[in-house]
């Protein structure tokens, strides 16, 4: 999506932003805007009439009181990693970065919970967590750059839902300001507490459309320090599910259950410079993680060796670096990708029994649709997603990702399963939700926003 015009912010809503941040915290120089006007894919980009740190909730509120009586749009940004372009301006909004909400990161290990601002990015909170004895539940390869705020507003899933679950599954309550300025919810949250709506669910998943996302309550996992992992090469998508059947009850320590399918594989072996993990590329690689206070290795061979006929290679380790080598055929996938190409990223779900016949599908539908375009597959296996990522598309060009989706919802599964609709997906949510689901969510989009000036174009396209 390039840039169309140069957006200018208006002077007046300039100056009450200076007074209510300061010079530095108000960016309208290009140079210094760029980094937060394009996306991580570099699929989508737009012009900012301006770029804002607040360091405060109450900056926050006073920026959305400025942009609510200028009606100046506002596009509030984390990390910047989301992957459907809903962190990125469009067409001259304020991008409201959270960045500066850095500055709490309090663990109590009295009960196991956090408290911590929307700036504080994932590895921050899990070392602060781990020097507690303690984990964070959800853990995602850009842990280094992605937000908390950002995790809950896209309803983060990652390697360990099965485990876990997702993000809104941490969260206890949640601090944030609403369009007009208004700031609800009250920190320290409590784990009970049914008083009215609960308003923190309704923003986790809302993708910066309903609130901006100031502090958050969170609960904490036990740590679980000592991994196995085994990379395990089958035939195809029908074994890959068949080993998922056959570990996912028996192995207590399961931690992870992950899919790359051969050209990926390939990929990361050509891009990263790694060693080929197996003799030869298979059909598809699957990595299973067990998690516990002691090694959880002999658990884990135990449950591989009951599935030798399944597979054509493995390779086990239980000690840090081997965990972490492993690990990198899996999760430097995307990283890979990228540098391959700009991609069509298209993360969906859908039931385990069904992913054999939906991959083959997705392969036939890009090769009769666009037959130089290249399609990836990789996902999060034990939830029945994948990421199918398509290569050699221009950006405007949709007519793969349509297909796509289309295959997912008809095989009963969801068009967005943890990257949310951003602009990536607008027009395609009728695919899974009904007439019903779609009024509710408007009307509740024009209850908090109504003169819509939180991420326009972002879920609905108007
Ligand atoms: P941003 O990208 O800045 O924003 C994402 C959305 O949230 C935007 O719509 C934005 O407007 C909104 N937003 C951001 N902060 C706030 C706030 N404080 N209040 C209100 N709205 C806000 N995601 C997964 O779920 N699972 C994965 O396994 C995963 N793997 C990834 C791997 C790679 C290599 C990359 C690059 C991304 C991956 N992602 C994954 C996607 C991305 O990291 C997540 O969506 C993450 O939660 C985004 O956090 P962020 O802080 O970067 O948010």
């Amino acid at each position: 999506m390039p840039a169309t015009h140069t957006a200018e912010v208006p002077r007046d809503l300039h100056a009450r932003l200076v007074r209510a941040l300061g010079e530095h915290d108000v960016l309208t120089d290009p140079e210094l805007t760029a980094s937060y006007e394009t996306d991580w894919t570099r699929r989508f980009r737009g012009r900012a009439c301006a770029v804002v740190r607040p360091r405060s909730t109450e900056q926050v509120a006073e920026v959305l009181r400025a942009c609510a009586a200028s009606r100046v749009p506002v596009v509030p940004q984390g990390g910047n990693t989301g992957l459907v372009g809903g962190s990125v301006p469009r067409d001259g909004e304020l991008v409201l970065s959270t960045t500066g909400l850095a500055a709490e990161c309090v663990v109590d290990p009295a009960t196991g919970e956090a408290i911590v601002g929307a700036g504080v990015t994932l590895a921050r909170l899990q070392q602060a967590a781990r020097a507690a004895g303690f984990d964070f539940g959800v853990d995602i390869a850009p842990r280094e750059s992605c937000t908390i705020g950002g995790m809950v507003a896209t309803n983060a899933g990652g390697v360990h839902v099965l485990r876990h679950g997702m993000m809104a599954e941490q969260v206890i309550g949640l601090e944030a300001v609403l369009a007009d300025g208004t700031t609800v919810g009250r920190l320290p949250a409590l784990r009970k507490d049914n008083a009215g709506y609960h308003l923190a669910a309704l923003l986790a998943g809302s993708e910066g459309t309903l609130g901006v996302i100031t502090r958050a309550h969170l609960r904490l996992t036990p740590a679980l320090p000592a991994r196995a992992v085994a990379l395990l090469a089958v035939d195809g998508a029908e074994a890959a599910v068949e080993l998922v059947r056959r570990t996912r009850g028996t192995l207590a320590s399961l931690s992870a259950l992950e899919i790359a399918f051969g050209e990926c594989v390939e990929l990361v072996v050509e891009r990263l410079g790694l060693p080929a993990p197996f003799a030869s590329t298979p059909p598809a690689a699957v990595l299973i993680e067990c998690a516990g206070r002691t090694s959880p290795l002999d658990e884990l061979v135990a449950a591989v060796t009951a599935c030798d006929d399944l597979l054509r290679g493995s390779a086990v380790a239980d000690d840090e670096a081997g965990v972490r080598r492993l690990w990198r055929y899996r999760e430097a996938i995307s990283e890979a990708i990228n540098a391959a190409g700009v991609p069509h990223k298209l993360d969906v779900a859908v039931p385990l029994a069904a992913v054999p016949r939906f991959v083959a599908d997705v392969r036939a539908q890009v090769a009769a649709l666009a037959p130089h375009a290249q399609a990836l597959i990789f996902g999060h296996l034990g939830d029945g997603n994948l990421h199918v990522n398509v290569l050699g598309l221009g950006p405007e060009d949709d007519a793969v990702d349509r297909a796509v989706l289309r295959l997912a919802a008809d095989a009963g599964g969801t068009i967005a399963a943890e990257h949310g609709i951003g602009v990536a997906k607008v027009g395609e949510l009728e695919l899974v939700r009904s007439a019903g689901e779609l009024a509710a969510m408007r009307a509740a989009k024009r209850a908090l926003d109504p003169h819509g000036i939180l991420n326009p174009g972002v879920l609905f396209a108007s």
